[in-house]
C-alpha cells in the first residue's frame, strides 16, 4: 500500500513501520535527545559500512553535506565546479553557498548520468587555460551510479578532487570495466547521501558525508558543530554550522537502513513490471538497463515523433486520476537562477527534460496499484 489516506498512489512517498516506532522509542527513552548519542555513531558506523567507506558523519540534510564538503575541501570565491546540469536544484546550490560558481555538464544519453567525455573536454580547456575547478562534483541519477571509473580517471589525470552526489543511489552499485563491483557512495575523495522523506531511505531529514580520508571526515564534523574549539570555555576559530544530524533521527535511520535491500528489491521489481508493460509501447523508452540500480525512481520517455503527447499533460491526466507522477529534473542551464552560468550542452539533458516522466516507484506498491498506474498511463497515451 503506498497511497496516502485519500487512494492516491504517491510519487515515492516515506514508508515506516513498526520497527522504526521501536527505534525511535528506544532513543527516546534512552535519554539521548541531542545531536550526539549511541544511534547516532551506531548510524555512522553502519552507513559507512553500506558505503564501502572508514567514515561516515550524518548531518542534518544532503544539502548541508555538499555545503560541509566543498567547504572542508576549501573551495571558495574565484573557484569554478563542474556538475551534472540533469540534477535536482540541491546538487548545485551548495556551489554558490560557498561562493564559487558551476559550470554545467551535460548527461550521457543511456543513463542520464554526466557525461565523463565532455568533463574530460571541459578539464582539458580550463587546463590549458591554466584555470582548472576546484572540484567535480557527480550526481548518481534517480539510483544509477554514474561512471565512477571513468570520471575517477580523467578527475586523477587532471588532479581535481571527485565529489558523488549520491544522494539518491543508497544501495545501488557501480560495476567497472575490471568487473570490480562497488557500493553507491564509493567512489571520489567524498560522497554525500540524503535522507529526505522521498529518498529510498528517511530520517524525515538528513543526510551524510561518507570518506576514506579522515583528515576530511573530522574537518566536516568540526564544522558541523559550530566549529568548536576542544576547550571547555566556548573556543571559536572557524565559521562553523549546526549542521548534525540528532540521536533519535539516526535510529528512524538505522531502522530504515535495515530494510535498504528489501526497498532495492521492491522498487526493481515495480520498475521491471513498468518497464514490460509500458516499454513495447511505440515511442517508450526506459534508460539503459543497469543491474546495479537501486529502482529509486523509474523515468520513462515519450517520443513525439510516435505520436506521443507531452510529459506534463500526462502527468495533469495521471493527477486527476489519483496519481501521483513528477516532470524529469528541469535542467539547472534552463532554470532562471542559473541562467548565467557556464554551460558544456549535448542536448540529452534537454530532450530528458522535454520527454520524461517519473512514475510511482515506492517499494510498498501492490501489484494492483501498479496495475492501476499502468492501465492510465496507458489510457493518457491515447
Ligand atoms: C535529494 C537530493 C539532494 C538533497 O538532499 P536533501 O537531503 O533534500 O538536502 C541532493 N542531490 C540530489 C540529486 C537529490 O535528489
Amino acid at each position: 500500500m503506498s497511497g496516502d489516506r485519500h487512494g492516491r498512489i504517491l510519487l515515492s512517498p516515506p514508508e515506516v513501520g513498526e520497527a522504526e516506532e521501536e527505534a525511535v522509542l528506544r532513543a527516546l527513552r534512552s535519554g539521548w535527545i541531542a545531536p550526539a548519542g549511541p544511534e547516532l555513531d551506531a548510524f555512522e558506523r553502519e552507513l559507512a559500512a553500506r558505503c564501502g567507506r572508514d567514515h561516515a558523519v550524518a548531518l542534518s540534510s544532503g544539502t548541508a553535506a555538499l555545503h560541509l564538503i566543498l567547504l572542508a575541501l576549501g573551495v571558495g570565491p574565484g573557484d569554478t565546479v563542474l556538475v551534472s546540469t540533469l540534477t535536482f536544484v540541491a546538487s548545485v546550490n551548495p556551489i554558490r553557498y560557498v561562493g564559487a560558481e558551476p559550470v554545467l555538464i551535460d548527461a550521457e544519453p543511456d543513463r542520464w548520468n554526466i557525461d565523463p567525455s565532455l568533463v574530460a573536454d571541459e578539464l582539458a580547456d580550463r587546463g590549458r587555460r591554466g584555470r582548472p575547478p576546484a572540484a567535480v562534483v557527480a550526481v548518481d541519477l534517480y539510483g544509477r551510479c554514474c561512471d565512477y571509473s571513468a570520471l575517477e580517471a580523467v578527475c586523477a589525470e587532471h588532479e581535481v578532487p571527485l565529489v558523488v552526489d549520491a544522494a539518491e543511489s543508497l544501495g545501488a552499485n557501480h560495476e567497472g570495466p575490471d568487473g570490480v563491483v562497488r557500493p553507491a557512495g564509493q567512489a571520489g575523495v567524498a560522497a554525500v547521501l540524503s535522507f529526505n522523506g522521498n529518498k529510498i531511505i528517511t530520517t524525515s531529514g538528513g543526510g551524510a558525508v561518507v570518506t576514506d580520508d579522515e583528515a576530511l571526515s573530522d574537518r566536516v564534523r568540526h564544522l558541523a558543530t559550530q566549529a568548536r574549539e576542544p576547550a571547555a570555555h566556548y573556543e571559536h576559530r572557524d565559521l562553523g554550522y549546526n549542521y548534525r544530524l540528532s540521536n533519535l533521527l539516526a535510529a528512524l535511520g538505522r531502522a530504515q537502513l535495515s530494510s535498504l535491500d528489501e526497498r532495492v528489491a521492491g522498487r526493481r521489481k515495480v520498475a521491471m513490471r513498468y518497464e514490460e508493460s509500458l516499454g513495447p509501447l511505440d515511442g517508450v523508452s526506459f534508460p539503459a538497463t543497469d543491474p546495479g540500480w537501486n529502482g529509486w525512481l523509474t523515468c520513462l520517455l515519450l517520443d513525439p515523433r510516435a505520436g506521443l503527447p507531452d510529459p506534463e499533460s500526462v502527468r495533469s491526466e495521471l493527477d486527476a486520476t489519483g496519481i501521483e507522477a513528477r516532470r524529469a529534473w528541469k535542467p539547472m542551464h534552463r532554470q532562471p537562477l542559473y541562467a548565467e552560468a557556464a554551460t558544456r550542452l549535448s542536448g540529452v539533458a534537454d530532450q530528458v527534460f522535454d520527454r520524461g516522466l517519473c512514475l510511482p516507484s515506492s517499494h510498498a506498491l501492490s501489484t494492483a496499484e501498479v496495475d492501476r498506474v499502468i492501465d492510465a498511463l496507458t489510457a493518457a497515451l491515447g
